[in-house]
């Protein structure tokens, strides 16, 4: 029964709010709890009843088979009359007892004590009166005995058996016990007198055994009555999420055995994993007060689209899961557009508003699985995809989803060992002057060598290691090992290193720079750190301490990508960028052609007033070369100078640049 009411409160989460509130929301006061109890332990009772059969049939068995032999050894008929009875009652018992199951709800505790009384009653009062019958009729001596001892002790034995029920078990006593005692006073003789009294003395000392049964029986039914209600208890408590209010890990997934038990080939469910965007920032900024309230009221709201029959579960930090019937896809997509909408809806907490966004990734049963574990991994890609494409959207489960996957959690697990077995290096490509043609920078591109997939180029592997926090290790030891190899060229060559966001928002983050710089023993001025416009889109106070802590001890900050991103101006009016890098799609792109060429004209413009090195990325042809300085771009970079090299490729290149200059000084 607990069970089932657990059920209901994950089915339909949004009605019952918090499980301190369960008992005065359902109107059950303390006394009906009681009765409730007393009721349970009632119903225990009277089953003891009927517990053992066995113990009852050799009773009966026993006392049928007395009765016989006393009327073949006396002959009188009136003990085959008492013998074919108490075998009637016997049957007529045993009968009723397999008629009547206590385990089946249908038949009452009333019913069940009621038919057991009469038949215990009935039984007794015939073999109490067959005993005296023998005794009042002065049978022989040994008939006398075996059907008093008989009696005797049936009614004291079965007096314990049936202690469950007291009225039962004194009923069942006396009436065996009384009818003897009174045909001995009757007969008169002091022996009979003094076992009268003996038979007398026995009922109130019984009595006194059976209750003291009695209560132990009651007080330990009772003991563990209460302990099943709190197992009940602990059971919902640890299937539920104290913030929120709904099914935690532990109880989704309890609900989704349920669920997918009673699923057919009918069925259709969606299971919609939604992921806060950014909640950390609320919990930094706002404090986790406000944090758990925003996560109670998007709760909330997430009960309420939730269909009758579906399951909203906390899953983790700000990671929610709607698990519910449906009849068709289109369904699925709707309510995953009301999740959508409601989590969009701006929150008002302490009069402030709020604003929160969400990805969603979507699975569907049984279209992407037939299972809940397959469905909550193709919901989790679905939600992975989701967010690298840009947060705040819905993504709906497909099968070229799994093999990005695979790659991704190869790539995760590989990532952190590849850094301690050597399988990474940095390659080094030049940023040449496109007036001299002299290398003025290199910039640092990671490389990873591995053993059995070969070279992994960086765009597979550095958005993982930005999603999985690798990157911060990662992104300190490239730094570290470019300043390190920098250090041994000559004073004018710069190295220019590229940072993610990420990077750049971890703690200590401009510490990790200075430490590498000093352990190197690189001039600050000598790096370059190049980091593109999503950097400030995303966040700008961490972003700003942290450009503003390096630009003073000399470091420099290019812009990389430009014209890929958001391209406001703003941020370059506001940070000290000494070098902007105009993207390759502007040079060597499908959409080359007059606008673009406007473009880096103007954005070499622009370099030139404001004092900037400007860039051009992915030279591959003469051509390209010779359009982007007529733009007025004053630097290029590309295949056509050199590609990305090893580092003694690298001093290879500047060692030939400095025979050229000498043997030009010569001549
Ligand atoms: P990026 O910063 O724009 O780096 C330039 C990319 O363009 C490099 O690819 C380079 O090999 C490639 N490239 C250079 N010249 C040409 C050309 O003429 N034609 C063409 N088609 N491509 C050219 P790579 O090394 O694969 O790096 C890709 C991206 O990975 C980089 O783009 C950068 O965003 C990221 N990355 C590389 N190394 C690091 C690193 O150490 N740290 C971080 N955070 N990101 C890195
Ligand atoms: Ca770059
Ligand atoms: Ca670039």
């Amino acid at each position: 029964m607990g069970e089932s009411r657990f059920l209901s409160k994950l089915r339909a989460p949004s009605r019952v709010p918090l499980l301190g509130a369960r008992g005065a929301q359902n109107g059950t006061t303390g006394r009906e709890r009681s009765d409730q109890l007393s009721e349970r332990v009632q119903r225990m009772l009277v089953t003891s009843l009927y517990a053992q059969p066995s113990s009852l049939a050799i009773g009966a068995i026993a006392t049928v088979s007395a009765a016989i032999v006393s009327a073949w050894i006396s002959g009188m008929t009136e003990l085959y009359v008492a013998a074919a009875i108490l075998t009637i009652i016997a049957v007529a018992r045993v009968t009723a007892a397999l008629g009547m199951s206590p385990d089946s709800e249908n038949n009452s505790t009333a019913s069940l004590e009621f038919v057991y009384e009469i038949g215990a009653f009935s039984f007794a009062l015939a073999l109490g009166c067959t005993a005296a019958f023998t005794i009042l009729t002065g049978m022989q001596t040994q008939v006398e005995v075996l059907m008093v001892a008989n009696a005797l002790g049936y009614g004291i034995g079965v007096s314990a058996r049936n202690a469950g029920r007291l009225t039962i078990s004194i009923g069942q006593l006396g009436l065996t016990c009384v009818p003897i005692a009174l045909a001995c006073f009757w007969i008169g003789d002091i022996g009979f007198i003094a076992l009268g009294v003996t038979i007398l003395l026995l009922i109130p000392a019984m009595i006194s055994i059976a209750k003291n049964i009695f209560n132990v029986l009651r007080d330990s039914i009772a003991a563990a009555e209460t302990s099943r209600k709190l197992a009940d208890k602990m059971q919902v408590l640890a299937r539920t999420d104290v913030v929120t209010g709904l099914a935690n890990r532990a109880g989704l997934n309890h609900a989704m055995v349920e669920t997918m038990m009673g699923v057919d080939d009918t069925s259709q469910l969606a299971l919609i994993w939604i992921d806060l965007d950014r909640f950390k920032e609320v919990n930094d900024l706002l404090g986790h007060p406000v944090g758990d309230r925003v996560l109670s009221e998007v709760a909330k709201r997430l009960s309420g689209v939730t269909p009758d029959g579906g399951t909203v579960a906390r899953f983790g930090g700000d990671e929610f899961i709607v698990f519910c019937p449906i009849a068709d896809r289109k369904q699925a997509e709707m309510i995953a557009s009301e999740v959508h909408c409601e989590i969009m809806r701006p929150f008002r907490i302490d009069g402030e508003r709020l604003e929160v966004r969400a990805s969603l990734g979507v699975s569907l049963l049984p279209e992407h699985g037939k299972d809940a574990d397959t469905l909550m991994q193709c919901a989790d890609l679905a939600l992975y995809h989701a967010k690298v494409g840009g947060r705040g959207q819905t993504c709906f489960f497909n099968s070229s989803m799994s093999r990005d996957l695979v790659r991704r959690r190869e790539i995760e697990d590989e990532l952190r060992a590849a850094l301690q077995r050597d399988e990474l290096s940095i390659f080094f490509q030049p940023i040449v002057d496109l007036e001299t043609g002299k290398i003025k920078t290199f910039e640092a591109l990671v490389r990873w060598f591995h053993p059995e997939k070969g070279e992994l180029r960086p765009d597979e592997f550095i958005p993982v290691a930005e999603e999985t926090g690798v990157i911060v290790t990662l992104g300190n030891w490239i730094t570290a090992q470019a300043a390190r190899i920098a250090a041994t060229w000559p004073e004018e060559v710069t190295i220019a290193v590229n940072l993610s966001p990420l990077q750049i928002r971890a703690p200590g983050a401009a510490l990790g720079i200075k430490n590498a710089l000093r352990e190197a023993g690189l001039d600050p001025k000598r790096l370059e750190l190049e980091v593109t416009e999503s950097l400030f889109v995303e966040d700008n106070h961490s972003t700003a301490a942290f450009i503003e802590e390096l630009s003073e001890i000399g470091v420099r900050f290019a812009l990389d990508d430009f014209g890929t991103g958001y391209s406001s101006l703003g941020y370059i009016n506001s940070f000290p960028f000494s070098k902007i890098k105009v993207d390759r799609s502007f040079v060597s792109g499908a959409h080359v052609g007059r606008k673009s060429d406007a473009i880096i004209r103007a954005v070499a413009e622009m370099g030139n007033t404001l004092g900037m090195d400007i860039v051009a990325e992915g030279l591959e042809t003469i051509e390209q070369v010779q359009a982007v300085k007529d733009a007025g771009c004053n630097l290029g970079q590309g295949y056509y100078f050199s590609r990305a090299v090893p580092d003694y490729l690298a001093a290879m290149l500047l060692a030939q640049e400095r025979e050229q200059d000498e043997r030009q000084a010569s001549a």
